[in-house]
């Protein structure tokens, strides 16, 4: 049950009470629609005794929006290294920050983890408050399975790595990952990556492009990863984006880890059947597809 104001609880409460309050709490804001602010994040932005965040020109505009002065501490990829040790120590001497990114929540392909670590390190308490996250939105809009799922972040920016980068994931999915998988991608790449999420999984797997959430041009375009590439080779991308790819077909997800499972199994000496039975017990693939790939490998 939830903590409400007729349990005494404020709503900037952290849990466990006033008494608990965190040296560090990270706060999600919107993802574009300044509704999305929570008023829980309000009221820990408002309490801080200082705001981390990337860039002081956009936080400092969400917090005059919100008629709140704050005293903002810039903490990027740039500095992140060098601030998080004096950070935590005056954490540790009894200062209370809230950290925030540009957009969402911190540390999902944004600052912060260095700091988490070294707060979590050292003994500050750190809570979060959730809300906004591009990538969590975009999934659950996307029509393909929810989970399991694989957030990778933004794909590589030049061609080579990013291939060797689809390369290691349909690696993954031939040993078995069966996941949909979330990445972010700027608008002026969208075209290259689909093409190479088509060309290194296949044209034909199921996927989504989600883009401006939560704005007034909000669009989800679904598709195959081939129909997407298609469409957009010619249409001009805007805005934020996020693709979600659906998981590898059971049957190719798992070719080499069923191969090997089977033929572990008759090396064992079990029969076609048993072998079959207790392939499909470890991997939680259909009994009946290992009985035939069982047949096709020809042993037992
Ligand atoms: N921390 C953020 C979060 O929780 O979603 C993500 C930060 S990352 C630097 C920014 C990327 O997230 C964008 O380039 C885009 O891929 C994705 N993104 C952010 N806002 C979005 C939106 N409104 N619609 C679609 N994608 C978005």
């Amino acid at each position: 049950m939830g903590g409400d104001a007729a349990e005494g609880t404020r709503l900037s409460d952290p849990p466990g009470g006033p008494a608990a309050r965190p040296g560090l709490v990270l706060v999600a804001t919107p993802i574009g629609n300044l509704g999305d602010l929570a008023p829980r994040a309000l009221a820990a932005l408002r309490d801080a005794d200082a705001v981390l965040c990337e860039d002081s020109r956009v936080t400092g505009g969400l917090l005059a929006r919100q008629g709140v002065t704050a005293t903002m501490i810039p903490l990027h990829d740039h500095n992140e290294a060098a601030q998080a040790p004096r950070l935590v120590d005056r954490m540790v001497a009894g200062e209370h920050f809230a950290l925030v990114s540009d957009a969402g929540t911190p540390l999902v392909s944004d600052p912060g983890y260095r700091l988490v670590r070294a707060a979590i390190d050292a003994g500050v308490q750190v809570s979060a408050i959730p809300g906004p996250n591009a990538a969590v939105m975009a999934l659950s809009l996307s029509g393909l399975p929810p989970h399991p799922f694989l957030f990778l972040g933004f794909l590589p920016a030049r061609a080579g790595p990013r291939a060797t980068e689809v390369a290691r994931l349909r690696q993954l999915e031939r040993a078995g990952l069966a996941a949909t998988v979330v990445f972010y991608e700027a608008p002026h790449r969208l075209a290259e990556a689909l093409a190479a999420l088509a060309e290194g999984l296949s044209a034909s797997r199921p996927a989504a492009v989600a883009r401006e959430l939560t704005k007034r041009f909000e669009e989800v375009r679904r598709g195959t990863l081939g129909e997407l590439a298609g469409h957009y080779a010619t249409a001009e991308a805007r805005g934020e984006i996020c693709i979600v790819v659906g998981p590898a077909p059971i049957e190719e997800a798992g070719a080499d880890e069923l191969d090997a499972a089977l033929r572990a199994a008759f090396a064992a000496g079990l029969s076609l059947r048993d072998a079959a039975a207790s392939v499909a017990e470890a991997t939680g693939l259909k009994r009946r597809d290992v009985y035939r790939r069982a047949l096709e490998l020809g042993e037992g």
